[in-house]
């Protein structure tokens, strides 16, 4: 018996969605497969399933025998299609594991700028760090190789099992304690799955069964799955590779009766320093000691990346074999912006991170009575503060430091982030939990801003020899309606919350503003037509080109608002390559040339009467805020951490006058 549907469940059966399935599927006596591209797998089997790749919006087939066959598929394929309903966990589907913010890719190529040997990894979780390296290397567990007696299996299927079982009571006792955050508790609770899952203790028992024994047969079945996760095209469950491992690590620790090297006895501020670190390990640590973790195994969605950007432990990840130079290393500094590892730094680049370090914690501390200040200009004029997002995950930071809305949401992570493109309800969800986090301040929501620089699954990019000049952000849009009409469906949808504000990158012709405007009424025109509830939003335009610099008094006449892109701006204004570092000199914003093409546009919008702010990087500098509020800016747009300090200069501003 068997019945086929289209899946629903946000970003598809992922490590938490396919954990819920079979659980579900395990209610039932019946066996129950999922069936996609004609390839079968036992829905009891969350491995296996994470396994078959299944993506939202594919079309999936449930298959099952037994005496509760009709119950299990109705269930199943409910919960494919309505994923939500009858959910007791709240953080609904595509957890964190899937949903963490993927800070960009960093070049992994090593970097030598001062003779100062430097390591270059992933930027994995942001800010610096400097303190003792604690090596981390546990010794590789090697199976002794034993070939058992016949009279022997019985045993060692009752050791392995209870190996297994110990395991998992570990993990209960961590998914028990208070202290988890709900992050962390579910990618505990998704390496308890990897421990009790078929594909692994199946393949070890079949081992024992053939007379290996157990430690060896754990380290083949674990490396057989793990290879099995590296295969598939999906970053994300490349990253589960490591779990596996991890979790086969452990079963062996206990067959073998050894303790995990400890991560009890890190010193306070100390740096993490490890090939690999199971994800289990790092989440039961105690985080608030740790300084920085630096790895050779890990990349920006592995579980190490997620867990110290929530916890705010600036990371340097995927280093490969680099990491070994820092075996032995006995001070290591880290730039987790950079994704740069300095290893045994010489006194001035100790005494340069512990300033930063020290710098950026009394900051901290001394900023913090700004976050609910609304700062003003001299003539009272309320200078809004916000936050430069790309993800639901990054809304607490934005308020905890005291952001007023959000002045640029890059929705590109919504792209990049998945293997297809996402569905308009997928966006109207996610633009909606914005305008509601924000609400009544306004939520200014960035139309897709991708090129050929930064690919993503569902479109095909041209190759082009100059990819920043070439088919992207508002380009690409227009020439792909079925793209971008799904977006400004979903923002119309969800500006019925009344405080989204929509902005478009790339601008640099005024056709390229009506046209959209033209795509923006067709869109409300067929949600009138479905009865589907939306409203309008004022419509905005980025000053990142020069074309838009020149035209831009025609421009205000078109536009609510602008906000200048001063990272694509200074790199167009001054023809250097914002990527490149041999150009990094001529890439300064505070150019003559770069700060007198945003007076002129600030000066345009002022006189045509509507907002101008400013997203780019140069809107968090203190050293510039002043000028900016002075040429007519009201609105200024940056990374959390930035905030306070704005907010004070501004307020130290208005206190001179
Ligand atoms: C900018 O160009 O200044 C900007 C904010 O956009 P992005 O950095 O995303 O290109
Ligand atoms: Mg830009």
């Amino acid at each position: 018996m068997e019945r086929s549907t289209i899946v629903r469940v946000h970003e598809g059966l992922h490590a938490r969605p396919a954990t819920r399935f079979v659980k579900l599927a395990k209610g039932f006596e019946s066996d129950v497969e999922l069936v996609k591209d004609g390839k079968a797998v036992s829905a009891k089997s969350s491995v296996k399933l994470m396994l078959l790749a299944v993506k939202e919006n594919q079309e999936v087939t449930v298959r099952a025998s037994g005496a509760d066959a009709i119950e299990a598929i109705e269930a199943l394929i409910g919960y494919l299609e309505n994923p939500r309903a009858g959910l007791d966990d709240e953080a609904g589907e595509g957890g964190s594991e899937a949903a963490a913010p993927a800070p960009q890719a960093t070049p992994t190529a090593a970097a030598s700028a001062d003779g100062t040997p430097k390591l270059q990894g992933v930027a994995a979780s942001e800010g610096v760090a400097i303190g003792p390296a604690f090596a981390h290397f546990p010794a590789e567990i090697e199976g002794p190789g034993r070939r058992l007696r016949a009279d022997e299996i019985d045993g060692e299927l009752e050791r392995f099992r209870g190996a297994v079982a110990s395991v998992q009571a570990r993990m209960d006792r961590t998914l028990a304690e208070d202290n988890l955050s709900a992050g962390d508790r579910g990618i505990v609770a998704a390496l308890r799955d990897i421990a009790a899952d078929d594909s692994l203790t199946g393949e070890v028992e079949k081992l024992i069964k053939e007379g290996d024994d157990a430690v060896s047969a754990v380290i083949a079945a674990a490396a057989a799955v793990a290879a099995d996760f590296s295969a598939v095209d999906d970053h994300y469950l490349n990253a589960r590779a490591d779990d596996v491992h991890a979790v086969g690590r452990q079963i062996c620790l206990v067959l073998l009766g050894q303790d995990e090297v400890s991560l009890e006895t890190i010193p306070q501020g100390a740096i993490l320093i490890a090939d690999d670190i199971g994800a289990w390990d790092l989440a039961r640590a105690p985080l608030k000691r740790i300084g920085g973790v630096v790895c050779g195994h890990g990349g920006a969605t592995s579980h190490i990346a997620i867990i110290t950007r929530s916890h705010g432990i600036p990371a340097v990840l995927g280093l490969g074999d680099k990491v070994n130079a820092l075996r032995t290393a006995s001070q290591v500094a880290i730039d987790g912006n950079a994704g740069h590892v300095i290893v045994d730094p010489d006194e001035a680049t100790r005494a340069d991170f512990s300033r930063r370090v020290e710098a950026a914690a009394q900051e901290r501390a001394g900023l913090k009575i700004f976050k609910g200040v609304t700062p003003t200009r001299a003539d009272g004029t309320v200078i809004e503060v916000a936050a430069n997002i790309g993800s639901l995950e990054e809304i607490e930071a934005a308020q905890e430091a005291g952001a007023m809305g959000v002045g640029l949401f890059r929705t590109e992570l919504l792209f990049m982030r998945h293997m297809h493109l996402p569905s308009e309800d997928m966006q109207a969800e996610t633009y909606s939990a914005l305008a509601k986090a924000f609400a009544p301040h306004s939520v200014i929501v960035r139309t897709l801003d991708i090129g050929g620089d930064k690919p993503i699954a569902g479109i095909e990019f041209p190759d082009e020899e100059n990819p920043f000049l070439g088919w992207r952000g508002i380009r690409m849009c227009l020439d792909r309606p079925d793209i971008f009409k799904r977006q400004l469906r979903a923002l119309l949808r969800a500006a019925v919350h009344r405080n989204i504000k929509v902005m478009l990158p790339m601008i640099s012709e005024i056709a390229e503003v009506t046209r959209t405007r033209a795509l923006v009424e067709e869109c409300a025109a067929e949600l009138k037509a479905e009865g589907v509830p939306h409203a309008g939003f004022d419509l905005g335009v980025m000053i990142e080109t020069p074309a838009a610099v020149l035209i831009a008094p025609a421009l205000a006449k078109e536009v609510a608002f602008f906000s200048i892109g001063t990272n694509d701006l200074t790199q167009y204004i001054m023809a250097a390559d914002r990527l490149n570092p041999t150009v990094a000199k001529l890439n300064d914003v505070t150019n003559p040339a770069v700060m007198s093409a945003i007076e002129l546009t600030a000066r345009a919008g002022v006189a045509a009467g509507i907002m101008v702010g400013m997203c780019g990087e140069a809107a968090g500098r203190p050293d510039l805020i002043p000028t900016f509020i002075k040429m007519g800016l009201t609105e200024l747009s940056m990374s959390p951490a930035s905030i306070q300090r704005a907010k004070k200069t501004i307020a130290a501003m208005a206190a001179e006058k």
